[in-house]
Parts: C-alpha cells; sequence; structure tokens
C-alpha cells in the first residue's frame, strides 16, 4: 500500500539506492560514477540527498514507503564520508522508515577507510550489512589496480567490522588479472573463505573505454586478459565456494543459506527502486530513469531543490520481456517453461544436453557453464525478436 498522501501517479518505493561518490584515488581500471578527493563532503552530500529527495516527491515520481525493506549505499567510497554518514542519510530518508526488523541496510567500504570506529559509528545508525572491496589479497596487484589497501588491511578492516557486531557482510573479489601480475586465484578464494563471511561476489576485470587501463592496452602496454582465463576463473570460484557450502545464486554472487542480497533481488524481480545520488538510476515499470553523473552539476542541481535526472526511458513490452528472461536467468530461480513457447522450450532442452542448465521439471535454470554463456543464450531465446542485443555479460560485471 502506498503510504498515506502519496501523490497521485508516484510510484510507492521500500527499496532505494544511495551513491555515495568520493574516491582517494581513481583505480587504473575503473568507469564508475567517482569524485576524486581526499575526504568526502558530507555536509554536501546530505544536502543534495535531501534536495534530490524532497524534489521527486514534490514532483509525483516516487514516494518513500513509512518502513523501507532495503537501502544500500554504493559507490564510490562510502566509507570515505566518515562515521556519521549512515545517521546522516538516516536523517534523510527519516529514522522513522528503518524500524522494521526485516530491513536489510548496506554499504559498501574499502579496507583503507573501514576502521574500527567507522564500523562501531555505523552498526549504531542502524547499518547491518556490509559489503567490502577486498578484491585480491595479492598486495602488488592491488598497486597495480590502484588499490589504496593492502592484504593485511583487508582482513583487518573484516575484523574491526566483526568485532563491531557485524555478522552479515559480503567481499568482492575480482578475477581475471593479467598472469604476469602472478597473483593466485585460487589463493585468493581460499583466503576470502578464511575470512569466513557468508557472502562473496564476483567481478571480472574488463577494460572499459576511457579507463588507465584501456589507455595502456591501446598503447601496447598491457594486454586484455584472454577469455579462457576469465572462464576458467570464474568455474573455478564456483567449485571452490560451492564446495565450501556457499549456493551460487545468481551470476556474480554467492551466500551461505539465509545470506542472498535481498536488495540486489529488487533489481533482478524487475521491482521498483529509487536511486539518489549522482548516476544513480531509478526504475518505476515502465520508466527507467537515471541522474546526472558529474558530482558537481549534480549536487547544485539537487541542493537548489531541481530533480537532477539527466535522462530517462520508456522500456517498451518487448523490451520488458526480454529483460525479465535476462534478468530471471540471472537467478537460481530461472524462468518457468509455462512461461516459454514451444522454441524456446525446445531451446532449453538442447541446452540441458551441453550440459548448462540445472536438472528441473518446471523451469529453465542456468548453472555456471550456463552463466558463461548467458548473453548469448538470452539472445538465441529471444530469437532477436526486440531488436536488442547482449548487454553484460558474466565477465564484465565489476564493482
Ligand atoms: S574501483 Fe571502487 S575504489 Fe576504485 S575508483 Fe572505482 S569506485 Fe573507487
Amino acid at each position: 500500500m502506498p503510504p498515506e498522501g502519496t501523490p497521485a501517479g508516484a510510484t510507492a518505493v521500500g527499496s532505494v539506492y544511495v551513491h555515495a561518490p568520493f574516491c582517494l584515488h581513481r583505480c587504473s581500471y575503473c568507469d564508475f560514477v567517482v569524485h576524486v578527493t581526499e575526504h568526502g563532503d558530507l555536509a554536501a552530500w546530505q544536502e543534495a540527498l535531501k534536495g534530490e529527495l524532497r524534489a521527486v516527491e514534490r514532483e509525483g515520481l516516487f514516494a518513500l514507503e513509512d518502513s523501507l525493506q532495503t537501502l544500500y549505499v554504493g559507490g564510490g567510497t562510502p566509507s570515505l564520508l566518515g562515521e556519521h554518514s549512515m545517521e546522516a542519510l538516516a536523517s534523510v530518508v527519516g529514522r522513522r522508515r528503518l524500524g522494521s526488523s526485516d530491513l536489510e541496510w548496506t554499504a559498501e567500504a574499502n579496507p583503507e577507510s573501514l576502521t574500527g570506529g567507522l564500523a562501531a559509528a555505523w552498526r549504531r545508525s542502524g547499518l547491518n550489512r556490509l559489503s567490502i572491496g577486498v578484491q585480491t589479497f595479492n598486495d602488488e596487484a592491488l598497486r597495480w589496480m590502484g588499490r589504496q589497501h593492502d592484504a593485511q588491511s583487508a582482513e583487518r578492516a573484516v575484523d574491526a567490522a566483526r568485532a563491531a557486531g557485524f555478522t552479515n557482510m559480503s567481499v568482492d573479489l575480482i578475477f581475471g588479472l593479467p598472469e604476469r601480475l602472478e597473483r593466485s586465484w585460487r589463493d585468493d578464494l581460499e583466503r576470502a573463505l578464511a575470512l569466513n563471511v557468508p557472502h562473496v561476489s564476483l567481478y571480472g576485470l574488463t577494460v572499459e573505454a576511457g579507463t588507465a587501463l584501456a589507455r595502456a592496452v591501446r598503447d601496447g602496454n598491457e594486454e586484455a586478459v584472454a577469455i579462457q582465463q576469465h572462464q576458467d576463473e570464474y568455474l573455478l570460484a564456483a567449485e571452490v565456494l560451492g564446495a565450501a557450502g556457499y549456493e551460487h545464486y545468481e551470476v556474480s554472487n554467492f551466500a551461505m543459506p539465509g545470506h542472498r542480497s535481498r536488495h540486489n533481488a529488487v533489481y533482478w524481480d524487475g521491482r521498483p527502486y529509487l536511486g539518489l545520488g549522482n548516476g544513480a538510476h531509478s526504475f518505476a515499470a515502465p520508466v527507467r530513469r537515471w541522474n546526472l553523473r558529474d558530482w558537481p552539476m549534480y549536487r547544485d542541481r539537487a541542493r537548489a531543490g531541481y530533480v537532477p535526472e539527466h535522462d530517462r526511458e520508456t522500456v517498451g513490452a518487448d523490451a520488458r520481456k526480454l529483460e525479465k528472461l535476462w534478468l530471471g536467468l540471472r537467478t537460481t530461480e530461472g524462468v518457468q517453461l509455462a512461461d516459454l513457447d514451444e522454441r524456446q522450450r525446445g531451446l532449453a532442452a538442447a541446452w540441458s544436453e551441453h550440459g548448462w542448465t540445472v536438472a528441473s521439471e518446471d523451469a529453465l535454470r542456468l548453472n555456471a557453464e550456463g552463466w558463461l554463456l548467458l548473453d548469448e543464450l538470452v539472445v538465441e531465446l529471444d530469437d532477436g525478436g526486440c531488436g536488442l542485443t547482449a548487454r553484460s555479460t558474466t565477465l564484465d560485471l565489476r564493482r
């Protein structure tokens, strides 16, 4: 039920993404929405978010439900905003909306700024899930990537979070690093297991236009990593994490029972969500809209009380259908066979013979081998019907 007083036409949302754009340094492979600075500007961030939320409510675009189900703070480096940042965010969305015992409130943190003091303060503010950007335990590889931490500080950060009372934690690991770095992917997986955290997210390194890595590849100073290495490392992770008891519940995500990311499930299920912050996306079927990417432009527009939207698109019925297939196949839920036509069910049977699916009477569900082919399979399933092409693969999903 929409909250009382919701403007006509506004979409009531129980899930909110908030972008924190600040980073100490831009990593060599990163093309995310980042504002490089020594300190995050907490006051300006809070004021801009407040302005944006008021504007989207006033314009009748979205209304927050009385009780949020998920709140996700991503970046950038949210931990660069310091100890008071989650309390500041609570005042933006309204403390009373954060009272549900079911609330999943996640923030991303980088090891160099995830101190004991910060973890304790965030925990007191009500944050109950941390996503920690570990990436690798190989110090040379971390330096090559331009990360600001080392392996020891990653382990210390997890300990600090645990000491502060966090039990629901995820670590990010990156695969597909150049072989010359002599990073052992198996060692990284084992060290991640030793952290004993209930969730692991994997990201494959890709060369994105405009990054330092792309320039190095263009100038012949780096080589793009062979697809075979990406595939081998992805399958090794599925094997090692699976053997340790993690459910491979989505292309890039592994969880101990009861620890799947509920916020990400909102995206995968096609449910509505509001994105606040520069570059943030929002969705209320059939419209997807996204904000200005540049932090100063976004900040000034939001503080002035305007909706800081950059653009929007209406997702047509055919595109929605394809998107539903693509999102469904990303997770272990898969897509129901009853929702497929005869040609598609024939394809599902053929994929099963290739060993790309999990046996199921009523659904088409991909396994790790199938997920390596996700984009191709979805396009084949759609038969090019709505003219969309592959949009993202297992191998280029990064944080
Ligand atoms: S990869 Fe993460 S830490 Fe590095 S610049 Fe990008 S957002 Fe910041």
